[in-house]
């Protein structure tokens, strides 16, 4: 089984291209999935479908015994930022790694079970709380794991937040964080900076790092170059960007609120700038953190414009 990994921070589109690839006929689309063992057996979460998980078609004979907490607390902490150290020295015990092992062989063993599909794609992004998952993956669960790091222009990504907010605050998981300016302005840098770091303790060439501006303004071009990159052929989805045709969600674990929708749309680029809705206070925050970094991905100057004059649609 091969996992594409879509890491990167949130608001950054992972949802939109995790949905695209999951309706190609050789890969299904998980979303955040390392959720999984806390939302199967929470009344308040549903599969994307609308089902509990417990009930949901695809998922209800995942397990004979559901995740349990001891699983979910293990998880959590073999993939915070925190454990980095002790993953990349080898620092953990063989009792973790055999039961993060032996539960994702499980899942995704599970998974195939149900569509004969041999890629998966993991959207579970790398925010601190997750940030070590992929590399947990491919060291302790010992997958075939391709990470495509999404980025986003940090300023949209910036108005995004704070004007919307959260995901999960949006659904009740989480309160409203206290100062979502700050929060996102730090967020958006050093979630991107350690998850190109992260990157390149993976094999060669199982990293890439994709602008949702530029699948956005040429998603043909943008799903030849991952699927280059993972290897499969990904023809039979460009032909449906090509005829508008709307793209089946699926059995998706968190993520974004779109998800609740049966089928999604790609909609064309959006030629506003964004960002500009942004507070001056905002703006001047992320001129001290991220505005370098921005550049470097090839935003430019203190506007959301993009060098191709490409934006993002969530
Ligand atoms: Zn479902």
């Amino acid at each position: 089984m091969k996992v594409i990994y879509i890491a990167g921070y949130g608001r950054s589109g992972s949802t939109v291209l995790d949905i695209i690839l999951g309706n190609h006929s050789q890969i299904t689309g998980l979303g955040e999935v390392t959720y999984l063992a806390d939302d199967y057996t929470s009344s308040s979460r549903t599969c994307a479908c609308g089902s509990p998980f417990g009930r949901c078609s695809f998922w209800k004979d995942f397990s004979s015994s559901p995740p349990d907490a001891e699983l979910a607390r293990l998880l959590r902490k073999v993939q915070d930022l925190f454990f980095i150290f002790r993953l990349l020295l080898g620092w953990f015990t063989k009792r973790d790694s055999d039961a993060y092992r032996s539960y994702h062989n499980q899942l995704f063993g599970h998974v195939e079970s149900q569509t004969y599909k041999p890629i998966i794609v993991d959207s579970s992004k790398s925010a601190r709380k997750v940030a070590g998952r992929f590399l947990a993956l491919h060291r302790l669960a010992g997958q075939d794991v391709y990470v495509v790091h999404l980025v986003r222009n940090g300023l949209a990504t910036m108005e995004s937040l704070t004007l919307t907010g959260s995901n999960w605050a949006l659904e009740g998981r989480i309160r409203p964080p206290k100062w979502p300016g700050l929060r996102a302005a730090f967020g958006w840098a050093l979630t991107n900076l350690w998850t190109s770091l992260l990157g390149s303790f993976l094999p060669l060439d199982h990293y890439m790092r994709l602008r949702y501006e530029d699948l956005a303004a040429d998603p043909a071009g943008s799903l030849r170059k991952i699927g280059r990159f993972c290897g499969f052929d990904p023809e039979e989805l460009i032909v449906r960007i090509d005829r508008n045709d709307y793209f089946q969600v699926g059995h998706l674990v968190g993520g974004n609120r779109i998800r609740l929708q049966s089928a999604i749309k790609l909609r064309p680029a959006n030629p506003r700038p964004q960002g500009g809705r942004l507070r001056v206070s905002h703006r001047l925050m992320f001129s001290f953190t991220g505005a370098w970094l921005n550049r470097q991905y090839g935003y430019r100057g203190n506007q959301a414009n993009v060098d191709k004059g490409a934006n993002a649609h969530l």
